[in-house]
């Protein structure tokens, strides 16, 4: 890139030089033709003040020319049609052809005045004529010296240019190195930089430069790894947590096949002769076959969930009725753990999922008649708040205390394992609350004083402009 560039800028340098060299050469050149051409007429002048033209006009004029301090310059005496009457560089006059085909001559005769610039086949040397119609008499004085323009100059400046350009060049090799110092610097910068970051420091360090679009580059460049470095965090938060709940969810289904193996290797051996033994140790192993199943279904839902790879059908959900249904379901543990149901709900219709919503109230009012005391009672409220639908489920059972209140929302968190797991908890349950209120946009609160008992309020942004 920096070779590119002093070549460009030298290019520059260059045109802008033949440029202006080009026009100064012309203008130039044109000034000082005029400037010879207008002394040239005033010798004219002063020469046809002096010649005596009754007289001999070449011996006259050779006297004259012997007196002028320049011998280049030459003079001649012209008719009005051509005829050479005197002339400084020769003595044979009468040999002189006619000058009327002379464009000096011409324009004279047509306009008193004529000048033109030619070479001299005479003197082999480029000459400038300047022709005047005299005062005097019908007669027109030339005048030529030799010239070549500006080139006569052109030899003595030649060194002189040579060296301006060689300063030039030098001075656009330094500025054009400092110039691209400016700009290749920081963006070999901002490249080793980037070079440098990877999946485990995807930060970007950059400075600021003197370039806008480098500090473009350069912010662009920051903000887009920040973002790649959120996204890997991300990425590794999620790959943690999945880890953690496959490893908790092995061990969860670990425990009741253990259980399950060791009832069936029991009965499988006959050491078990009592037949109430049996029958027990059959139970035990549907228990345990159940609690397996209600944990693969938690699992495969919250999965679902998680991955939002659930197709959710939405459809117009009336709450009254699906109260009644979830209430009619869980009556026969209600009856179990005697804690009485107890509802009140508006005449609420939603569009939502039916499973969803099902599976949120089930797990809530499971909960509350779960960790209840017997002759206690769970009330569902189901009332409508503005945009809102808000479902709040209270119990009256044994409370959580204010430090598990956050915990319980995590997977497989449980406050007292042997009563979840002798209740047939999962640990998963309020897990699976809290994703189906997010799904909604919603919000869940608890409100619970230790042995008094919980309130659980959902909040579902659910039912639109009224
Ligand atoms: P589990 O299957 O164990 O019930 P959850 O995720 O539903 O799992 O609940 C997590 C833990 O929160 C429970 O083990 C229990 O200790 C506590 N918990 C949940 N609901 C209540 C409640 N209504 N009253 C008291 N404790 C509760």
């Amino acid at each position: 890139m920096r070779r590119a560039l002093l070549f460009r800028f030298f290019g520059v340098l260059l045109l802008a030089l033949a440029i202006s060299s080009a026009i100064s050469y012309y203008f130039i050149g044109n000034h000082m033709l005029d400037n010879n051409i207008s002394n040239m007429q005033n010798t004219i002048h002063v020469v046809d003040y002096s010649l005596d033209y009754g007289e001999d006009i070449q011996e006259e004029l050779i006297k004259l020319h012997a007196s002028s301090p320049d011998q280049s310059l030459r003079i001649s005496v012209i008719g009005i049609d051509g005829t050479v009457y005197a002339d400084t560089e020769t003595t044979q006059i009468q040999q002189m052809e006619n000058h009327a085909d002379r464009q000096e001559i011409k324009d004279a005769i047509a306009h008193g005045q004529g000048y033109a610039n030619r070479y001299s086949d005479t003197l082999q040397k480029n000459m400038l004529y300047v022709a005047c119609v005299s005062q005097k008499g019908d007669y027109m004085i030339r005048l030529a010296i030799p010239y070549a323009g500006i080139l006569d100059y052109l030899v003595a400046i030649f060194p002189m240019m040579l060296v301006g350009i060689g300063i030039a060049f030098i001075i656009s090799v330094i500025l054009t190195f400092r110039f691209t110092d400016t700009i290749t610097k920081p963006l070999r910068e901002i490249s080793t930089e980037l070079g440098k970051v990877n999946y485990n420091e995807p930060n970007f360090h950059h400075r600021h430069y003197q370039y806008e679009e480098l500090n473009i580059i350069s912010n662009t460049t920051a903000h887009l790894t920040d973002e790649i470095g959120a996204h890997i965090q991300q990425i590794e938060f999620e790959k943690r947590v999945r880890q953690e709940f496959f490893s908790n969810a092995s061990h969860e289904l670990k425990t009741p096949i253990t259980s399950v193996r060791g009832y069936a290797e029991l009965l499988s051996q006959g050491f078990v002769q009592d037949e109430k033994t049996k029958q027990d140790f059959m139970i035990r192993i549907l228990k345990e076959m159940d609690h397996m199943t209600s944990l693969i279904d938690d699992i495969l839902m919250i999965s679902r969930l998680e991955t939002k790879e659930a197709e959710v059908t939405l459809s117009m959900v009336r709450m009254s009725p699906l109260l009644d249904e979830i209430f009619e379901s869980l009556e026969p543990i209600a009856t179990a753990y005697q804690v009485t149901l107890c509802r009140e709900c508006e005449p609420i219709i939603i569009e939502a999922s039916m499973q969803q919503i099902q599976e949120l109230i089930t797990n809530l009012v499971n909960n509350g008649i779960k960790y209840n005391h017997a002759g206690g009672s769970v009330t569902v409220r189901i009332i409508r708040q503005m945009q809102n639908m808000v479902i709040e489920v209270q119990d009256t059972g044994m409370g959580i205390s204010e430090e598990e209140k956050d915990r319980i929302f995590e997977r497989f968190y449980r406050v007292d394992k042997g009563r979840s797991k002798k209740m047939g908890g999962t640990g998963l349950g309020l897990s699976i609350v809290k994703h189906i209120v997010e799904y909604y946009n919603g919000t869940i609160e608890l409100i619970s004083t230790p042995g008094e008992g919980s309130i659980f309020l959902v909040t579902l942004p659910v039912l639109g402009e009224k």
